[in-house]
């Protein structure tokens, strides 16, 4: 990794050399055809780290048509599972060869804990490469008994050009949670990273490249959602797309997908889960827990445990306990290895979650930690928890995406389900209790699509992840994920004698 610094703090000499910011189309760098670039911005101190190519409609096209070849008539498609697997693999090595310089991509341009990226995110992403890698040459359909005249197969074939949209709070993450399936079926794809974060992206088809994924499988447009996103999700000639990020924009998607050619949508969207305490909790430990599932990521994480539910008995001595721990929450520079909370994304993002904390105190709430901005440069707010909140109110009803919590009080099992479920959203809910009883009957009572029982945020490449109800549809993960990028296909034939031949 180059070395550079422009003096401010000694972790910011970790900058890597920026060397891709091109749009990736059928195997090469190009600039976007208006020419125009975009900045991408250091949270850490709110300056351009570099200018990256700003694709839209026409760039869109290009990579369409790209990979519309790629799959009508090359060869990724019509290589043996096998061989697609032993690439994949290559693709995995790679990553795991760059693993440092990937990593910081991702803190520069993210804000994420360098330790973070080195020790989760980019292993992660090689593993989900791999685990589909595994998966590629096991893609079968069934045979089928369909009459005495008849019989009939069935063949799973890959969709076709898919689409692919991601957010930035897991850059590598996401591109490897939807790509690595994608890959696996046999699609070609047109991959858009967020706006935010595209330098990793980048990186990532630069290796495609390198491990011999063919021109044109897998292409990646940088830009924005209302133009080059847009111009994916209302394509005539991709068959689906997979989007991950907010549910105002999940739902724009699905609109253009309805509106264009009826591609299949999968969607996973925001959420506001709820974490749920109860009186047989070792305090201590629920604490440690009831703080990673909002503040990991800077709470950057759509299935934060953002409502954490304490029950009565133990409540008191959990708010001052809660309260000592998150005031002594390191926030600061990400490369520093102290260091637990790294800056938001964005201005943008740093802005929204400052007004959610200002909306929380005009209705009522009161801060029992936190509340601003730290008084640096860069995008670093204090970890927040709110008490004396209600489910009607803005900071614990919206998304905030941001390391804020609502500390909530509650007597009884069935209050707990009925305000856990009191939410448009259903991605995930955490539940600490020594009583298998009450964890099964709130697991099965939570409308979500992820329970996590004495833990959180056990999140695995194996089990699918999705939501239930404005949280969307469409798991990502597991082999359920695979057969999102697969379709059936029927053939049936007469056994004997054909009256047609
Ligand atoms: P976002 O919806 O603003 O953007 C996500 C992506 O969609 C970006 O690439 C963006 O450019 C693109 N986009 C924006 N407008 C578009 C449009 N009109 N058409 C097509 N594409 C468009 O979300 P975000 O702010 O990047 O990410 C945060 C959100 O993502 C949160 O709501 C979070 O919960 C959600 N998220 C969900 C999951 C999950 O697995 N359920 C995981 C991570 C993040």
């Amino acid at each position: 990794m180059a070395k550079r610094s422009n003096g401010t703090s000694e972790y910011l000499e970790n900058i890597p050399d920026i060397k891709f910011t091109n749009l990736f189309i059928n195997g090469e760098f190009v600039d976007s055809i208006s020419g125009k670039t975009f900045e991408t911005v250091d949270p850490r101190t709110g300056e351009v780290i570099t200018l990256v190519a700003e694709g839209d409609k026409e760039d869109v096209d290009l990579a369409v048509k790209a990979a519309r070849k790629a799959f009508d008539h090359g060869t990724w498609p019509r290589m043996s599972g096998f061989e697609r697997g032993r690439i994949m693999n290559k693709f995995a090595d790679l990553i795991d060869q760059n693993l440092e310089e990937l990593a910081a991509l991702d803190t520069i341009d993210g804000g994420k804990l360098f330790s973070l990226g080195k020790e989760s995110d980019i292993p992660s992403a090689s593993r989900m490469l791999r685990y589909y890698a595994g998966a590629a040459d096991k893609i079968h359909g069934e045979t089928l008994k369909l009459s005495m005249e008849f019989q009939g197969y069935t063949l799973l074939e890959p969709v076709g050009v898919v689409g692919l949209i991601i957010p930035w709070n897991f850059p590598s993450l996401m591109f490897f949670i939807k790509a690595a399936p994608a890959l696996a079926a046999g699609c070609t794809m047109v991959l858009k990273p967020a706006e935010q974060t595209p330098l990793s992206a980048l990186f990532y088809a630069h290796l495609a490249k390198q491990a011999g994924i063919p021109d044109g499988v897998l292409n990646v447009i940088n830009g924005f959602g209302s133009t080059a996103g847009a111009a994916i999700s209302s394509h005539m000639d991709i068959d689906k797309v997979s989007f991950t990020g907010s549910t105002e924009v999940g739902r724009l998607i699905m609109q253009a997908a309805a509106t264009s050619n009826l591609k299949q949508v999968s969607l996973e969207l925001g959420g506001k889960s709820p974490l749920i305490i109860f009186d047989d909790a070792d305090v201590d430990k629920a604490v440690e827990l009831a703080l990673l599932a909002v503040l990991y990521n800077k709470g950057e994480i759509c299935c934060a445990g953002s409502r954490v539910y304490v029950q009565e008995g133990i409540y008191e001595e959990f708010e001052k306990k809660i309260a000592e721990k998150a005031k002594s929450w390191v926030v600061g520079d990400p490369f520093d290895p102290h260091v637990q909370q790294g800056p938001q994304v964005d201005k943008d993002q740093f802005e929204k979650i400052l007004y959610y904390i200002e909306q929380g105190k005009k209705e009522g709430g009161t801060l029992l930690t936190g509340g601003k901005a730290l008084n640096k440069k860069g995008y670093y707010i204090e970890p927040t928890i709110f008490t004396d909140v209600k489910e009607e109110m803005l900071v614990v009803s919206d998304e905030i995406f941001g390391p804020v919590m609502s500390l909530m009080k509650f007597k009884t099992v069935e209050e707990a389900i009925e305000r856990a479920n009191n939410t448009k959203y259903g991605l995930a809910a955490g539940i600490v209790t020594k009583d298998l009883n009450v964890a099964n009957t709130v697991s099965r009572s939570i409308r979500a699509g992820t329970i996590w029982i004495n833990c959180y945020f056990a999140l695995d490449r194996g089990c699918p992840f999705g939501g239930y109800k404005m949280s969307g549809f469409g798991k990502d993960k597991g082999m359920k994920a695979l057969y999102k990028f697969l379709q059936v296909k029927s053939v049936v034939t007469p056994i004997y004698n054909s009256p047609w031949l």
